[in-house]
């Protein structure tokens, strides 16, 4: 599903250039849960954004359902976007918007008509457990509630991938247990696949296939969980 391909990104900063990721090679399959586990500033951030085109790699390629990803721009980046959609450490919601409206925003985005859209929001809410919050806003809602509204928005145009960043992070434990169940569940019903990053050993215990340990921009080990993180 997702091939990265010698992909290194570097940025330019005022004390000299960064390399944030360093030649790193991934395969992720369709239906997988892939984590990307590190701690800040290893890179993690930057290689998932490269994923849906939020930032350019400075070289390499990656490839998403068989289509090259890292320099398409303008109406063909927005319609990968819907393939390839993300959710947020801090949510990214429309404060001004309900629960409704946030979920239809990219639905209105891709022009799909009033009573479609409201069919297709009424079954997300239920897939990601939201009934009877429908017109609250965001501000009126929990962390992890907001991080269902979140997921069905990100869910909304039936992508083929979900992006993770630190979805978790901002979470008690017991919420993060009930999103990870969330995504566990979804990746089961829709096959969707789904790539995470997080410095969390947990999230990735609890939900991964397969794990990539990064450091310094590199990928330092990369195998099934149980093998990456052997019980001694
Ligand atoms: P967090 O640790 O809260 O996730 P980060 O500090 O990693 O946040 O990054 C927040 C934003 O700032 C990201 O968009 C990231 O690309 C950007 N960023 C991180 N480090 C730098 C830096 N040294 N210079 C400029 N922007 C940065
Ligand atoms: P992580 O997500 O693992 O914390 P990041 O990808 O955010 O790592 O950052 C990797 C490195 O790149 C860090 O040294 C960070 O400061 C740097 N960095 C990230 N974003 C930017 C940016 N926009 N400009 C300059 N440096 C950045």
């Amino acid at each position: 599903m997702i091939t990265i391909k010698n992909v290194t990104k570097t940025y330019a900063a005022k004390q000299g250039a960064v390399k944030a990721v360093d030649n790193v090679n991934i395969d992720i399959n369709d239906g997988e849960i892939f984590g990307v586990i590190g701690y800040s500033g290893a890179g993690k951030s930057t290689l998932i954004r490269m994923l849906n085109g939020l930032e350019i790699p400075t070289d390499g390629s990656i490839k998403v359902a068989g289509r090259e990803i890292s320099h398409i721009k303008g109406a063909n980046l927005r319609k990968a976007r819907q393939e390839i959609s993300m959710i947020f450490q801090h949510f990214n919601l429309l404060w001004s918007r309900t629960v409704i409206d946030n979920i239809a925003f990219p639905l209105e985005i891709a022009g799909v008509p009033k009573k479609k859209r409201m069919q297709r929001v009424k079954e997300l809410i239920s897939l990601v457990g939201l009934d009877g919050r429908e017109n609250a806003y965001p501000s009126q809602l929990s962390g992890g509630q907001k991080q269902r509204v979140g997921i069905a928005r990100a869910l909304a145009n039936n992508p083929k991938v979900l992006l993770c960043d630190e979805a978790t992070s901002a979470l008690d434990p017991q919420t993060t247990d009930s999103i990870l169940e969330l995504l566990v569940d979804i990746n089961k019903r829709l096959g969707l696949t789904i790539v995470l990053i997080t410095h969390e050993m947990h999230v990735i215990r609890k939900i991964c296939h397969r794990v990539a340990v990064m450091e310094g921009g590199n990928i330092v080990e990369t195998g099934p969980v149980l093998q990456v993180f052997k019980n001694p």
